[in-house]
């Protein structure tokens, strides 16, 4: 066993910057005790590292709490030795527990939809772009443009697929119109980007999609992929480039931020309103990104917006329980935990008095309005994404 579990960290060593710190952890605890699920593991981060030095490999692969594991990079961030937690320590161990068929039901039915169909819905790929069938104002297709374009904006699966996050892709879009800006999407030519794949220990498969998106996007020319998802803005900046693959890239609010000279102009209405802002994970601490400023500058720049903010924020910000394969294992979650993080930040945004908690992410929109409905808070605060938002400023109707 001693063997196993000091090749489980070699391995680690081997496959990320930094990895090789493993072995200096010091057990100060830090990294469970910032975990938002620490409580319900067997073997959050700090006793996990006892165990593999103590080389109780066997144990480890018993359990199937490191599923609750949600990627949000809280113990990463904490880390006093700089160990890459999340994306080795826990994903490497979610990738064994994948190899012993140690898997949620509802983890393995999102991983098997991305291996047939490049999403985790189980969405037919031809009708990726089939949300843009009805809308007033077109939306390019890539394949269809002629010549290069400003913006290659990668939609993702939520935004493709999902009918509530679809509405922030008609926001997206609107914004580009607004600006004058020229884009195309990949439509049926996108897959996952394969971040939340990659975190729940599924490398493999991300390298496939990977490979597919960089086979589609570097076929055209553009200035910037922009992406809805700060998850596929985490994998393009962050992830990809390991595997040889670069493009520029930014997340929607970056891109706007820059834009906010020309975006001001165009704001004809007075909101009167609340607002209080969620970091997502994977603009903030995954990768060391730290886009926290951006967001703000959008909301704050809406005539009648007032942003208040939450204890949780920025590095310290809440996460919602949808990274890393968390979105497909909220049955399992609440089966081990009793708890959903997603309510925690629909109190905490209440608890400053918002009417309105705005959010950068498509897993989000879906994930607290149900927090908002389970917590029994219904009327009480909205949940809208930034683009709604800047759209709505733009035009109420
Ligand atoms: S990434 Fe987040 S959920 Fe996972 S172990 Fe670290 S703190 Fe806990
Ligand atoms: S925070 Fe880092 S150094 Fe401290 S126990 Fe966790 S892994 Fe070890």
């Amino acid at each position: 066993m001693e063997q196993l579990a000091t090749r489980f960290m070699d391995r680690i060593a081997d496959e990320h910057p930094d990895g090789d710190r493993l072995r200096r952890c010091l057990q100060c605890g830090s990294c469970s005790g910032i975990c938002p699920l620490g409580f319900a593991m067997e073997y959050p981060p700090h006793r996990l590292i006892a165990a593999l030095r103590a080389a109780d490999w066997d144990p480890i692969l018993q359990d199937d709490s490191a599923w609750l594991c949600v990627s949000c990079f809280a113990c990463t961030e904490a880390c006093p030795a700089g160990i890459p937690l999340t994306e080795g320590l826990m994903a490497g161990l979610k990738s064994e527990l994948l190899l012993k068929g140690k898997v949620p039901g509802e983890l393995q039915t999102a991983l098997g939809n991305t291996r047939r169909y490049g999403n985790p819905l189980g969405e037919s790929p031809r009708k990726r772009a089939a949300w843009t069938k009805d809308f007033t104002l077109p939306v390019p297709l890539m394949a269809k443009q002629q010549g290069p374009v400003e913006v290659l904006w990668y939609v993702g699966d939520y935004p493709s697929y999902h009918p509530r996050v679809q509405q922030v892709s008609r926001s997206m879009a609107r914004l580009f119109h607004s600006l004058n800006v020229s884009f195309g999407i990949l439509g049926p030519e996108e897959q996952s980007d394969g971040d939340a794949q990659n975190l729940a220990g599924e490398r493999g498969l991300f390298q496939l999609l990977a490979a597919k998106n960089a086979k589609a996007i570097q076929k055209y020319l553009f200035d910037v992929v922009v992406t809805t998802d700060p998850h596929a803005y985490n994998a393009f900046r962050h992830e990809y480039p390991h595997l040889g693959i670069e493009f520029p890239v930014q997340h929607y609010t970056q891109f706007l931020q820059e834009r906010l000279a020309q975006l001001q102009p165009l704001f004809r209405h007075e909101m009167d309103v609340r607002v209080t802002y969620h970091d997502p994970c994977y603009l903030g601490r995954a990768g060391k990104s730290h886009v926290y400023e951006q967001p703000r500058q959008l909301l704050q720049a809406i005539p009648g917006v007032e942003l208040v903010e939450m204890p949780h924020q920025r590095q310290n910000s809440l996460c919602c329980g949808g990274g890393g394969g968390g979105m497909w294992l909220d049955g399992f979650a609440w089966e081990k935990s009793q708890v959903r993080s997603s309510e925690w930040r629909i109190e905490e945004a209440l608890s400053v008095g918002a009417e309105i908690l705005a959010v950068a992410c498509p897993y989000e929109t879906p994930r607290f309005e149900d927090a908002v409905k389970s917590t029994g808070n219904e009327g009480r605060l909205q949940v809208r994404d930034i683009a709604e938002l800047l759209v709505e400023a733009i035009n109420p109707d």
